[in-house]
């Protein structure tokens, strides 16, 4: 059989599953992508509200090369399909004592910075930069977008893993060779951003540093839903199907073989199936009937899951230009308080924040003279503090509100023009996402690479999965790595 009689299934337009999808299509297998939600994008979904345009997800856009390929593999010129916009500087990372710092691909600025706080750390940021540069080639240019099917890939893995003390923590190992703490807070904060903490999570992430420096921090024009709708269209124009408001139920099996999907009271037959929705979710759900689907969903729920967020999209009749693109607003506790965001068991009552403004990189997000914002807060999932979060989600909404008027934004309340938030509920509600984590499997390094679901399943024989919870992990370049990997086996398996 040829590639062009083959047929696929998507479950889940996420990043990762728009790319794997957009790689089928372009190798010839006629896909189709079934959504749950009534637009495309997942965690990249997109609120509109009196003219106010809000991401509701990711807002960093790294690697953009890693975005350019998948449309080279199309045959297409990204430019065609999105225009992204350079954000300097990168960061602004700021403390409640009033001091900043401004993460900028400017080694004199950065030096200068660094210089203020501690001279000697200039010297230590070089050898970490060093450090970052050598993961990044290792861990992420050689093995971010390779499938990790046998522990033999992960044996012949464990050299460099060594070299680069992989069994370090992130701090551990910036806390090596940075000495002031609010300079350690700024390199290694990171992890966070692909639901990693720093204390635990694998020095590997701290790759995430090189790859910035690298490949420069962007933000589509038109907001990251701009980037999503390119990519849509770039599936579509290539003959691609999808399918919104189309929750998949059931994945049906006959024998070790997935046969078709069930959505909306249909039965569709496919000859290959790749999960993009949460992996629990996919084993414990929709292959409930299937002995595989009951085993490979208790082992996986019982893994260590990312923390949840607490995010806030509000619109201002005022733009506040004192703010960077990006900020990171850290409270008066670091470890202390990211210590009880991943173990509970409550919520803290203190917080850091990430505090996104877009309409100071693009003004057509909010209506004239108006801007668009959302503020992150970390907290607890579901399965680490049992808290009712349709109570408690006004309460800390106005909280954060406060915080950010007191220390950020004055006037914030009085220029509120509109305001929703997203709770750990919605994430397990809306995205399926196990115990409501907005990263799903913590990326610790024992539960990385080959110790990762796989991107072809062990038993199933043409069952796949791409996103957060594969190999190598979340966030955008993360999952488009993802699909680069589950598309090469798709592509290559024989029907
Ligand atoms: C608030 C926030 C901010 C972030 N910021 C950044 C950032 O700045 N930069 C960055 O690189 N990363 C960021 N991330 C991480 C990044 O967004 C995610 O890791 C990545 O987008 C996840 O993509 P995915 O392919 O795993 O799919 P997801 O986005 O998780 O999408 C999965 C899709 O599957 C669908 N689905 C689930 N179950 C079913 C079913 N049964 N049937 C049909 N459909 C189903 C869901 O509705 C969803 O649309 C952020 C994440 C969050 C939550």
């Amino acid at each position: 059989m040829t590639g062009t009689s083959r047929t696929a299934a998507v479950i889940g337009s996420g990043f990762g599953g728009l790319a794997l999808a957009i790689r089928l299509q372009a190798a010839g297998i006629q896909t189709t992508i079934f959504e749950k939600r009534d637009k495309p994008g997942g965690r990249a979904y997109v609120y509109e509200d009196q003219g106010f345009i809000f991401d509701a997800g990711p807002t960093v856009i790294t690697d953009p090369d890693c975005i350019r390929e998948l449309f080279t593999a199309a045959n297409r010129r990204m430019e065609d399909y999105v225009e992204l916009l350079p954000v300097t500087p990168f960061y602004r990372l700021a403390w409640e004592d009033g001091s900043t710092f401004d993460y900028a691909n400017d080694q004199q600025e950065l030096d200068r910075q660094i210089r203020l706080r501690n001279p000697d750390d200039v010297e230590g940021y070089r050898r970490f930069l060093d450090y970052s540069r050598a993961v990044y080639q290792e861990g992420y240019i050689k093995l971010g977008a390779v499938p990790f099917l046998n522990f033999r890939s992960m044996i012949s893995v464990a050299p460099q893993l060594t070299k680069l003390q992989a069994w370090r923590s992130v701090y551990s190992m910036v806390s090596s060779f940075i000495k002031d703490e609010h300079l350690r807070q700024v390199f290694s904060f990171h992890s966070l951003l692909v639901g990693g903490n720093p204390f635990s999570t694998s020095s590997i992430y701290a790759l995430i540093h090189a790859l910035e420096r690298e490949g420069g921090v962007w933000f589509a024009k038109g907001g990251t839903g701009a980037l999503v709708a390119g990519m849509v269209r770039l599936f579509e124009d290539l003959g691609g199907t999808l399918r919104l408001s189309s929750p998949v139920e059931r994945i049906e099996t006959k024998g070790d073989h997935a046969r078709a999907i069930v959505s909306r009271g249909e039965t569709l037959p496919f000859d290959v199936i790749a999960s993009n929705g949460d992996v629990v979710h996919t084993y414990s759900k929709l292959l409930s009937d299937h002995p595989r689907g009951v085993s490979q969903g208790k082992k996986l729920a019982a893994k260590r899951h990312s923390m949840s967020l607490f995010v806030i999209y509000f619109g201002l009749n005022k733009l506040h230009d004192q703010l960077a693109h990006h900020t990171v607003c850290f409270g008066q506790r670091y470890r202390p308080l990211i210590n009880e965001i991943f173990k509970g068991p409550k919520l803290a009552t203190d917080f850091s924040l990430y505090l996104h403004s877009p309409s100071i990189t693009d003004s057509s997000l909010a209506p004239e003279g108006s801007a668009s914002y959302y503020v992150l807060a970390p907290v607890p999932h579901l399965g680490s503090a049992d808290i009712d979060w349709d109570v408690e989600g006004p309460r800390y909404r106005d909280t954060i509100l406060d915080y950010l008027e007191q220390h950020y934004m004055p006037g914030l309340r009085s220029q509120l023009v509109t305001v929703r938030h997203f709770t750990p509920f919605d994430f397990r509600d809306e995205l399926n996402a196990h115990l409501g984590s907005a990263f799903s499997l913590e990326p610790i390094l024992t539960q990385s690479a080959w110790f990762r679901p796989h991107n072809r399943d062990d038993q199933i024989d043409n069952l796949y999965f791409v996103g957060a919870g594969t190999h190598p992990g979340a966030g955008v370049p993360g999952v488009i790595g993802s699909a680069k990997a589950t598309a090469q086996l798709m592509i290559d398996a024989q029907p």
